[in-house]
């Protein structure tokens, strides 16, 4: 066996959390917090089965003592990586109005350049401050990544982004009302990759590793570029697409929709395999954890069901020997 079927024998699972208010999806007026304090169950539940969070944070979590309190704990034992997040809009300096981002939710892609430097420098050195770490991994808030963000994160030492959701186009969600919606990663690969600093969807030889979401076709075609890939993906949405993609593509994300089944994490794991990835990203949100604080789970019977999804692929994985890991541990082996 050479060194990359051994790397590859041993799939790796990035468990990430965007750290961040509690009911985001409702643009609420204030910052509570209360979701933090329901997160030692799915700390819990993670090392039961040996794996490690990454929390990515945003400024209101990093900033607000009773929440770094809670999340120093994991990461002081080891337990779990502290990230950064940037949500522009609850991100200070404020050029702008702050109602007026706080109404839009710019894309970070869609800053300028001061702006994005001053609100990463800030946000950076309040996680510095209040954990005694230097973040080294990012995720864009609405998944806003492009090359000039991927340029700031190198300037300001992050070695490891998660923003790109292959196969995806965000291009009809707004941001900025005068700007050209969100990053169309359609024909992104799903392999990690380090990025060129001129165009993400390139491999280059920056500092900068990209850890792309798990989204994968999980049906017929699971191989990668399989040519269907590209027409099913350029196909405008319909009714028609949506059944097709149901009977033939099936693509799924490594998340937790209210309509997952355990079944959906073997899918993922087996059109993984089938395509050598050497780890798996996982993502929720830390509000979805909270009874109330998502569109994803109204009351508790909904968060119970969500852990119950959550056990069945921890427990999944783990059987099927997958290691955890986080995303900045995962640089280092990757490297
Ligand atoms: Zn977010």
């Amino acid at each position: 066996m050479d060194e990359a079927e051994r790397f590859y024998k041993r799939m790796k699972l990035i468990i990430t959390v965007d750290t961040e208010r509690d009911n985001e999806w409702k643009r609420p007026d204030s910052t509570s917090l209360e979701n933090i304090k329901f997160l030692q169950r799915f700390q819990d539940l993670c090392q039961k089965y040996g794996f490690k969070p990454t929390y990515l944070l945003t400024y209101e979590v990093a900033s607000d003592p009773q929440s770094v309190k809670i999340l120093k704990a994991y990461q002081e034992k080891l337990q779990a990586e502290i990230g950064a997040h940037l949500h522009p809009w609850t991100s200070p300096p404020f050029e702008q109005e702050r109602s007026w981002e706080d109404k839009v939710h710019r894309f970070p892609h869609e800053l300028s350049d001061k702006e994005l430097r001053d609100k990463m420098a800030v946000l950076t050195q309040t996680i510095i401050d209040n954990f005694g770490i230097r973040p080294k991994s990012f995720r864009a808030g609405r998944w806003g990544f492009d090359a000039r963000v991927a340029r700031e994160l190198i300037r300001q030492n992050y070695i490891v982004d998660c923003s790109v959701t292959p196969k995806i186009s965000w291009q009809k969600t707004k941001g900025d009302p005068q700007g050209q919606g969100g990053p169309d990663y359609r024909f992104f690969r799903a392999q990690p990759y380090f990025v060129s600093p001129q165009d993400i969807n390139e491999v280059g030889h920056s500092a900068l590793l990209e850890v792309p979401m798990t989204i994968l076709f999980t049906g017929l075609f699971k191989k990668e570029n399989n040519f269907l890939h590209n027409i099913i993906l350029r196909w405008p949405e319909s009714f028609v697409k949506k059944v097709v993609n149901r009977l033939f593509f099936r693509l799924k994300w490594l998340r937790i929709f209210p309509n997952s089944k355990p079944s959906d994490f073997k899918r993922i794991y087996k059109a993984a395999k089938k395509n050598s990835l050497p780890v798996l990203e996982f993502m929720i949100h830390s509000s979805e954890l909270m009874p109330g604080g998502s569109p994803y789970a109204k009351d508790e019977e909904q968060v119970d069901k969500i852990y119950h999804n959550l056990e069945a692929m921890l427990a999944y994985f783990k059987k099927q020997g997958v290691k955890g890991t986080t995303l900045s541990e995962f640089y280092y082996d990757f490297k």
